[in-house]
């Protein structure tokens, strides 16, 4: 015999007594069942309760095809034939039934708003995202249905939740066509939405509190809209407020002037890379001309130095400057604690074999790289004498 549930007329019903009527199973977990329960089980989309009977606690709510209520109990079941008194945790009942009338509100608010079909809904343990049938979504229209639905909130409208009879089912302006046949429940959000829905929703609408969206994204080929209501709604502004407040001290300005703050930042970084680039150009200059210098003093054509901490651009820059000096091969290196970054590359005339070469310093010290004839770059141990290795 199905479960009589009390959470149907009274959603705000959180402490109740019930009779064991058995004890079962759901899947291969045992369940206790009760001739009466206000524990939402998980389904339509949203979570089941969690609680406790009897003081134990109750890990997961279950209901079966035949309409059974399955308790999920940590520990020992209390006895068939006992009364047990169960209590519902209230903060995730009431979150739920704030992200499902929020969602009730949102489709309809979308639809109103975007012309956005609601084809599927699914209520997380902290957020809710609704796919919509269009494959792309106006974000002002979607601000627009927040803020209708922010507004519905406001009017504090009375959420009726009931079983109509058939004739009167008839009447009514449903938003979407049931999933069911019989036993049809409706929830009527002050009339703003009506849908037919079997979950827990609240009573005034003034008890979701806010809806905000915080997600747009495609999904799909459909759009999926996140949004959260209720208390972890206020959790996620006040949130995002605080780390916006703590960057602003970091720009000594207001939070809603951080913005200026980041593009200031963004402006200076590229004048300091385009002056840093103009420096390493001057330095690269200056210093291959010195490095030549010192390569034809020693009557050699190969042009071998070791920096600490440069980066490829800077080796980059120097090697490109050495071999413009027809015949010349430039063997550079960055020491670092992960070892010599290393980076080869020949003038026109050489007929020195850069891949060659580094292929064979790998094979003998360790490290990777690779390259062609005219270039090649990789990385060897730290303990490699680079001095040493690039002698002629
Ligand atoms: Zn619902």
């Amino acid at each position: 015999m199905s479960t009589a549930r009390l959470h149907y007329d009274d959603p705000l019903l959180l402490t109740f007594d019930a009779a064991v009527v058995a004890h079962a199973r759901f899947g291969d977990r045992p369940s206790v069942v009760l001739d009466r329960t206000a524990f939402y089980p998980e389904s339509g989309g949203q979570l089941g309760d969690e609680g406790t009977l009897d003081g134990r606690p109750v890990l997961d709510v279950q209901v079966d095809d035949a309409g059974v209520v399955h308790h999920l109990v940590d520990g020992e079941a209390p006895p068939v034939g006992a009364t047990v008194h169960g209590a519902i945790e209230r903060t995730r009942r009431r979150l739920h039934m704030a992200l499902h009338t929020g969602q009730h509100m949102l489709s309809r608010a979308l639809l109103d708003e975007a012309r956005a079909e609601t084809v599927s809904s699914r209520l997380g343990a902290t957020a809710c995202t609704i796919d919509v049938h269009l494959a792309s979504l106006d974000e002002a229209a979607v601000a627009r249905a927040e803020d209708l639905v922010n507004r519905v909130i406001e009017d504090d409208v009375t959420v009726r939740q009931y079983f109509p009879t058939p004739d009167e089912l008839a009447t009514l302006p449903l938003r979407r066509a049931p999933k069911v046949t019989e036993n049809i429940r409706v929830v009527d959000v002050g009339g703003f939405d009506v849908s037919p829905c079997g979950g827990t929703h609240c009573t005034r609408s003034s008890q979701v509190g806010l809806v905000t969206i915080t997600g747009l994204e495609r999904y799909k080929g459909k759009m999926r809209v996140t949004f959260l209501a209720g208390r972890v709604a206020q959790r996620e502004l006040g949130a995002r407020s605080k780390s916006l407040v703590d960057l602003a001290r970091g720009f000594s300005c207001g939070p809603l002037d951080v913005h200026h703050g980041v593009e200031r930042l963004r402006a200076e970084l590229t004048a300091t890379r385009d002056a840093l680039g103009v420096a390493r150009a001057q330095w690269a200059t200056l210093y291959a001309r010195a490095l030549l210098d010192d390569a034809k003093r020693a009557g050699s054509q190969r042009v071998a130095c070791v920096l600490d901490d440069a980066t490829v651009d800077t080796l980059r820059a120097l090697a490109v400057e050495i071999t413009a000096q027809p015949g010349t091969v430039a063997m550079l290196a960055s020491r670092s604690a992960e070892g010599l970054q290393v980076m080869l590359a020949r003038g026109a005339g050489s007929a020195f074999d850069c891949g060659a070469w580094l292929k064979a310093a790998t094979a003998s010290h360790g490290g990777r790289g690779g390259g062609r004839a005219d270039r090649a770059e990789g990385r060897l141990p730290a303990t490699v004498d680079w001095a040493a290795i690039t002698a002629d």
